[in-house]
């Protein structure tokens, strides 16, 4: 099947390429899936203009485009089942978690499209008689939203709905890696009713399809959620043509446990933080920061528990937990621990492939957990992605902070601890845009996300998440023009 959506209609690449979608769990083909370049970007930017300029979505009253979205949340809902399977195949993530992540992506369309017509803008008192100031909301026109692997169609959720709703008109490049629930994204969209050129699909690589997304002219903004270096580009991009840049990069995310926390409910969401989906996640709690006097019985009860996380495929009842993405990706994971180690971390469980001979075709790599590191490890301080938990020790409120902010990201973090004021003293200090007390990962499509530092630019979900995507105007209307004679000739 063609799984190009350009301009309303479904088509194949204009180079005729595919690409074979493998199962990350046991390598199993998945599917093949058009595969687009910078040609058929360059189409669907076309058809993303010219639905803006002269199309009838950005005039749509807002209430209707937000009826459009709770149409293809039911939508989504309908069919969660299919969506669910057709993301774990993609990620080898555990049907259960693709339904969760599925069960996420109707609440965010739901939220986009329950708030929508609920701003209007405002009235401003300008302190005269003869003059009406209010500011209003225009959408900021062809918007680029380009996404990752780990929660393919959850990323893409955040922007499309938020986009749709403003009145933009866009283009989706989702990972090549995980293109597939796009594909049911915008059938649903397309049944849903949505124009034609409003939402655009084009699957591919990253220099072919995604580059020509942050370089063009005809593009007026670019979300975009991945790795550090591909934002930083994507940024440099945009620069050229000064595009509104939004950016979801990644985390390095700490998780600061105090002696006098519950330590069965720490030591149980210690787990949690870093191995859910084997780490690939952005606010993965990867740096754990145990204070002094709990941190021998604390660390050791985590190794105890990390040791019985039982891996295998998205269907195998009995798994915890699933593969890494790509070969490529667990060899990069491998070289931090080996890293780790050469620089003196104390290796405490993991680090190798499991032996199960019935794992050997999947990208599988053991919860691992690293002692006695220090900041200045790379394993410390850069992203593996991957399924490894750093360990560091503090002593105090004031060494706590210093070390859970001394990164050059700052997506999110949490602190465990069972006096009310500290935890919420740490939490303001934290430099970081979401930060739990006594939990870890959950989140709200009311509430914004987005990081400090190198975790990004901008927000998304919540109100701000809908800001991202209009451009505020001030129109300024003289109801009882004189002239004022400024210059007296
Ligand atoms: P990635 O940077 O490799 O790729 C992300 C997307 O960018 C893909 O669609 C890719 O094809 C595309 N791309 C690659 N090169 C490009 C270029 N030159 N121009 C335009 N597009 C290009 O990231 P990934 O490996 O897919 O995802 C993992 C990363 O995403 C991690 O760093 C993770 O922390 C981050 N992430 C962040 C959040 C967040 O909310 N902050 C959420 C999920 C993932």
């Amino acid at each position: 099947m063609a799984d190009l959506y350009v301009d309303g209609k479904w088509r194949e690449a204009v180079a005729g390429g595919r690409r074979d979608i493998r199962c990350p769990a046991d390598g199993t083909l998945v599917r093949t899936v058009s595969e687009g370049t910078r040609a058929d970007t360059e189409a669907a930017i076309a058809a993303a203009r010219a639905a803006f300029d002269t199309g009838p979505w950005p005039r749509t009253p807002e209430r209707e485009r937000g009826a459009l979205l709770l149409r293809t949340a039911d939508l989504i809902e309908r069919d969660a089942e299919e969506f669910a399977r057709t993301e774990s195949l993609d990620t080898g993530k555990r049907l259960v978690e693709s339904a969760y992540d599925i069960a996420d992506v109707v609440a965010c369309f739901r939220y986009f499209g329950g708030i929508a017509g609920t701003n209007a803008g405002r009235v401003v008192d300008t302190g005269r008689d003869d003059a009406i100031s209010r500011v209003v909301y225009e959408p900021v026109g062809v918007c680029a939203l380009i996404t990752p692997w780990n929660y393919p169609l959850l990323q893409a959720a955040w922007k499309v709905a938020p986009a749709l709703v403003a009145g933009n008109t866009l283009v989706l490049k989702p990972s090549e890696f995980t293109p597939s629930t796009a594909v049911l994204l915008l059938r649903a969209l397309e049944a849903a009713g949505l124009p034609a050129g409003v939402a655009n699909l084009v699957p591919g690589a990253g220099a072919e399809a995604g580059a020509p997304l942050a370089e063009h002219p005809g593009v007026d903004m670019v979300s975009f959620t991945g790795g550090l270096e591909t934002g930083k580009r994507v940024m440099a991009a945009a620069a050229a043509t000064v595009k509104k840049v939004a950016l979801e990069l990644g985390g390095k995310n700490p998780n600061v446990v105090f002696a006098d926390a519950d330590v069965e409910a720490a030591v149980d969401f210690a787990l949690t933080a870093v191995f859910l989906h084997s780490g690939q996640v952005c606010s993965a709690g990867a740096r754990l920061i145990v204070e002094d006097a709990l941190h021998d019985s604390f660390v050791d009860e985590v190794v105890r528990r990390a040791r019985n996380i039982r891996l295998g495929g998205p269907f195998d009842p009995a798994a915890d937990t699933g593969p890494l993405i790509s070969a490529g990706h667990r060899a990069k994971v491998e070289a931090y621990v080996a890293a780790g180690l050469a620089q003196g971390a104390v290796l405490r469980c993991g680090g190798a492939r499991p032996d199960d001979p019935a794992l050997a075709d999947g990208f599988y790599y053991l919860p691992t957990v690293l002692d006695a590191c220090r900041q200045d490890m790379s394993v410390v301080r850069e992203e593996s992605f991957g399924p490894v938990l750093t360990v560091e020790r503090f002593s105090g409120e004031d060494d706590a902070v210093r070390i859970a902010n001394d990164t050059a990201y700052g997506l999110a973090g949490a602190v465990w601890t069972q006096d009310a004021g500290r935890a919420q003293r740490v939490a303001r200090r934290l430099r970081h845009g979401t930060v739990w007390i006594n939990d870890y990962h959950p989140y709200v499509p009311q509430a914004e996300w987005g990081g400090f530092g190198h975790s990004g630019v901008g927000r998304e979900l919540g109100p701000t998440g809908l800001d991202e995507y209009r451009e505020p105007k001030h129109i300024w209307q003289n109801i009882q023009p004189r002239a004022q004679h400024w210059f007296r000739g």
